[in-house]
């Protein structure tokens, strides 16, 4: 039982150089963000160990009495948290979740209508190559070339011509809320069931500054890392107790064998803190950070170097910055914010005319820097260095002097040794 610096000091080496990238850059990718130090203890711990097939009460391991209240905790947790009767906590991921989701409420050839990976969609919602395209026939819908808003009048003609099994709504890029009332809506004229992943949104949806889901949707899937800050891992929700009993035996034994306890047990950490008044006031932080940025992003130097803002604001945690008509690619922008120290990733506008390994895209995101404690002052001044490095010769010296002193002004894990 010696230490991670003896046993393995490469792996040892690894894990305090990330620690002081982390330190060092501005993470604005907008699905990461910075777990409390109570959750980093739970993953770490002797949980790990254990085997739990089954369901809390009902597991096919002796020994479960530990992580049967582990697992109560964050169930009880999540459906206060979110006002759902049911919550099952034990997918890996978000990926895994919508895979037990699919697996629920569909059969292989069934049809699917979701949003368009390069419209804002996720992989899950039927890319060609993901398990979603391979099982399913899909359909899928986009956004308006004009607003880049999602036409609820398409996704109505789309449902009533192909009648999908499944109607999803979701996204992993697109900065507006999305009106869940229309799509259940649609839903019940076409007969088909209402899937949401609010795994980008479902901090804000927790914090009551996004409108919930929950009474709309037969069924709800989410990240826990995301906005929500928890362990990387998925939770799925609904109200509709037959359709619990179909997503627990889709999980278990359908996707999934022993779930990752120890995971499970930083998810009900996490959904504790969710419910703090900090938390609120965080995602507030996150929301309006965002705003900001979007604002600074349409001013008039920024316009003028061929630089928009898809939709032309922002209602979430993010901006997606168009670069179609700028002299740099979504790469070139990437790679030059990595050289003043600040994290983003490049992402596909819709109808991008870019490969998606270089793109004509970023995706800009708030939650990490509102976790770390950034607020509209800092907020301000990182949207400014943002608008002056995509611009054409820009100071990048200046910039990073201006991106260090706010990493330094805002230590992250201050007392952590890796
Ligand atoms: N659903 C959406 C909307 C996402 O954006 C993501 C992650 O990017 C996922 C699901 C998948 O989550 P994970 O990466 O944990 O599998």
């Amino acid at each position: 039982n010696a230490p991670l610096s003896e046993v393995d000091p490469e792996i040892a080496q690894v894990l305090e150089r990330e620690l002081d990238r982390q330190r060092g850059y501005l993470e604005m990718i907008a699905s990461e963000n910075f777990v409390p130090v109570s959750v980093l203890q739970s993953q770490g711990s002797v949980l790990t160990n254990k085997y739990a097939e089954g369901y809390p009460g009902r597991r096919y391991y002796g020994g479960c009495e530990e992580v049967d209240v582990a697992e109560s905790l964050a169930i009880e947790r999540a459906k206060a948290l979110f006002g759902a009767e049911f919550a099952n906590v034990q997918p890996h991921s978000g990926a895994s979740a919508n895979a037990a989701v699919l697996h629920a409420i569909a059969r292989p050839g069934d049809t699917l209508l979701g949003l368009a990976l390069d419209q804002g969609g996720h992989l899950t919602h039927g890319m060609k190559i993901n398990f979603s395209g391979r099982l399913y026939d899909i359909v899928a819908y986009g956004v308006d070339p004009e607003t880049s808003v999602i036409d609820m009048d398409e996704v109505r003609r789309l449902a009533v011509e192909h009648k999908p099994k499944v109607i999803i709504a979701g996204w992993s890029a697109y900065p507006r809320q999305l009106d869940f009332a229309a799509f259940r809506a649609i839903a019940d004229e076409v007969g088909a069931y209402l899937w949401v992943d609010m795994a980008h949104f479902a901090g804000l949806v927790a914090a009551g500054v996004h409108p919930s889901p929950i009474p709309h949707a037969h069924v709800v899937s989410t990240t826990v890392h995301k906005t929500i800050g928890g362990p990387r891992s998925g939770l799925i929700l609904t109200n509709d107790p037959d359709l619990a009993k179909k997503i627990n035996t889709a999980v278990f034994p359908g996707q999934q064998g022993g779930p990752l306890m120890h995971v499970i047990a930083a998810k009900a950490t996490a959904f504790k803190l969710a419910m703090t008044p900090e938390f609120k006031e965080r995602q507030e932080r996150t929301v309006r950070g965002a705003a900001i940025l979007a604002d600074r992003l349409t001013q008039d130097d920024v316009k003028s170097a061929g630089i928009a803002v898809r939709s032309g604001g922002t209602d979430v945690h993010l901006v997606l910055v168009d670069l179609r008509d700028a002299q740099i690619d979504g790469k070139q922008a990437e790679d030059l914010l990595h050289e003043i120290h600040i994290t983003v990733n490049r992402n596909a506008v819709p109808n991008d005319p870019r490969p998606p390994m270089v793109t004509s895209g970023l995706r800009i995101g708030t939650p990490a820097l509102a976790t770390r404690g950034f607020g509209d002052a800092e907020f301000t001044e990182v949207a400014d260095i943002i608008a002056l490095a995509l611009q054409p010769d820009a100071d990048l010296e200046a910039l990073r002097s201006r991106v260090a002193a706010l990493t330094a002004a805002f230590p992250l894990y201050p007392d952590l040794q890796q």
